[in-house]
């Protein structure tokens, strides 16, 4: 059974039997519309996906780069305010030491007029010498003023009841007090009071020795660092002292309002928004350890943040414009995806369509279109075939040739419309009386039929033949030409187990001619070929019956 592949329609070449759609196998290879679904889902599942792990990483890396940048902030913060804070300390400690030499002179010396006299020059050395000293004064035991670095000075002037000469009257401590910024009553300037204890060979309380510590070198201290928004603040004792961007107003005021975020701590950071001016800010202090200073450096929150906020929009932009890309990218994969299944469905339709006019075709050529039995050509091939089976197999074959009687007088008679219809009536008729599979009724030409009959000898065929007759003369068509009155038929019945020197034309002609003497011996009659008498026949004597 030879089979032609072209553009992946299998197409079955099936001689004259009837085509199968079934055998028709179209684009097998290519996927169905719903796997493609499948496909199509699952790509948009993962490039959703995909997107959304974008999104996802974009925001953790933002989250990541702020937390990175006030961590960076917190750093910077936390330098400056100690390398402040240690400036601070050290300028401190050096009063204290000068503090310290001087009330060593003085326990050693015993306070006399002659000592004092000695120290005065020493003090204005000191304060020459030392940029934060602003002046230096020494106190008796009842306040009274009695060496002072000052060039004018009023001996009438006594300081009792001043904080830190209570203080070193009270307390044993030979330690340095540091207070909280005054007003000079000399210069009238602010000035942070550094004091210690002066006793006398018996340990008794002697008077006081001063230092007073310029709040203006704090003020440039601190104004050297460049802040931008932030800020920068150094409190002694609780009180304000300086600040960069400067507050004058704020010297000397009680700095308690920083104490719910500074807390007690040696240092730290944390970020709030400015009781002094409302600014948000992230800030880092730091505690002098031997003094009662605190530094606080402070970076305006927005300034800080301003360059990671500028960073993260423009690259939550690129991330948009990319998930954006992906979307159109994925949208368009799946518009040209739907395309194909369509330009598919529909070459597979066009494929069907082509298969279906196929088996037409194949049915028109192997069919007679008026009658509806196989053509002369079908009953050539099926006879053929048949007949080199039946000389293999050595088995009966037989021919029926079926003529109509005096047609030609019929088609005069009620005309050729007419004549067509009796030959549809007498086709259907004949092929009443074949029921075997292999059996075949077909249009020889004009207005007979032959019917050949596999397996069958003489007698079958005659039987068979009979039957014909009498169905076509049981349609009882009117036929006013014929001396029968009816339309009847003859046949010509010829049978052969073929042998080696057999042709099929044998059997063809024989039929042919036991037709003829069917005619010969008055028509609507069966003739058997290589029988005597048509009347001796089986067939007769069914006939009179
Ligand atoms: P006989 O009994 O000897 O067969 O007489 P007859 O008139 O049938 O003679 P013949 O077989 O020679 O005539 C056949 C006629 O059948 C001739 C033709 O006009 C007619 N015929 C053949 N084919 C068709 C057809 O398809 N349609 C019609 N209407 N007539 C046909
Ligand atoms: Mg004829
Ligand atoms: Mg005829």
């Amino acid at each position: 059974m030879p089979h032609t592949k072209k553009h992946g329609v299998q197409v079955l070449d099936h001689g004259d039997t009837a085509g199968d759609p079934s055998a028709f196998s179209v684009l097998d290879d290519a996927p169905g519309p719903s796997s493609t679904g499948t496909g199509t889902r699952a790509a948009r599942w993962l490039i959703g996906f995909a997107l959304a792990a974008l999104v996802v990483a974009n925001g953790w890396l933002i989250v990541k780069s702020r937390r990175h940048v006030i961590e960076q902030t917190h750093a910077v913060n936390t330098n400056l305010a100690r390398a402040v804070s240690e400036q601070v300390e050290l300028s401190l400690a050096q009063v204290d030491q000068l503090l310290d030499t001087v009330v060593e002179e003085l326990e050693r010396a015993d306070v006399t007029s002659d000592s004092l006299l000695r120290l005065q020059p020493v003090l204005v050395n000191h304060v020459a010498r030392t940029e934060q000293l602003s002046g230096m004064f020494v106190y008796d035991a009842k306040g009274a003023w009695i060496a002072t670095s000052e060039a004018k000075w009023d001996s009438s002037f006594n300081d009792a009841q001043a904080a830190y000469f209570v203080h070193h009257r009270e307390s044993q401590s030979a330690l340095a007090r540091v207070g909280a910024p005054v007003r000079s009553r000399s210069s009238d300037e602010w000035v942070i009071p550094v004091s210690r204890r002066i006793n006398d060979a018996e340990g008794r309380f002697a008077g006081v020795a001063l230092a007073t510590l310029s709040v203006d070198y704090y003020s440039r201290l601190l104004g050297r660092f460049n802040l931008g928004e932030g800020a920068i603040t150094l409190t002694i004792a609780s009180h304000y002292v300086a600040r960069h961007p400067s507050i004058v107003t704020n010297v000397g005021q009680p700095a308690t309002v920083l104490n719910p975020f500074v807390g007690p701590a040696g240092s730290g950071f944390g970020s709030s928004v400015s009781p002094i001016d409302g600014v948000d800010r992230f800030f880092s202090f730091e505690r002098a350890r031997s003094h009662p200073s605190l530094v606080i450096v402070a970076a305006g929150r927005e300034q800080v943040l301003a360059a990671w906020r500028t960073s993260s929009w423009l690259q939550s932009l690129w991330v948009l414009l990319l998930c954006l890309a992906l979307a159109i990218g994925l949208r368009l994969i799946q518009l040209n995806l739907r395309y194909r299944i369509r330009a598919e469905e529909g070459l597979r339709d066009a494929h069907d369509a082509l298969a279906k006019a196929n088996v037409q075709l194949q049915r028109i050529a192997r069919l007679d279109s008026m009658t509806g039995l196989p053509n002369r050509g079908t009953f050539d091939r099926r006879f053929e075939r048949a007949f080199r089976s039946s000389q293999r197999e050595q088995e009966p074959l037989s021919i029926i040739m079926v003529d109509v009687d005096h047609f030609k007088q019929f088609n005069d008679t009620y005309g050729h419309v007419k004549g067509d219809n009796c030959l549809i009536r007498v086709a259907a008729a004949l092929r009443t009386v074949v029921r075997r599979p292999e059996d075949l009724v077909a249009r020889y030409g004009g207005e007979e039929m032959a019917l050949m009959l596999r397996q069958t000898g003489a007698a079958g065929a005659a039987s068979v033949a009979e039957a014909a007759r009498r169905a076509v003369r049981d349609l009882a068509i009117e036929h006013a030409g014929s001396p029968l009155g009816r339309v009847t038929v003859s046949l010509g019945v010829a049978s052969l187990i073929p042998g080696r020197d057999h042709a099929r034309t044998d059997l063809l002609m024989s039929a042919d001619a036991a037709l003829y003497d069917a005619k010969r011996l008055g028509r609507d009659r069966v003739h058997v070929a290589g029988w005597d008498s048509p009347t001796l026949s089986p067939v007769h004597e069914h006939l009179q019956r």
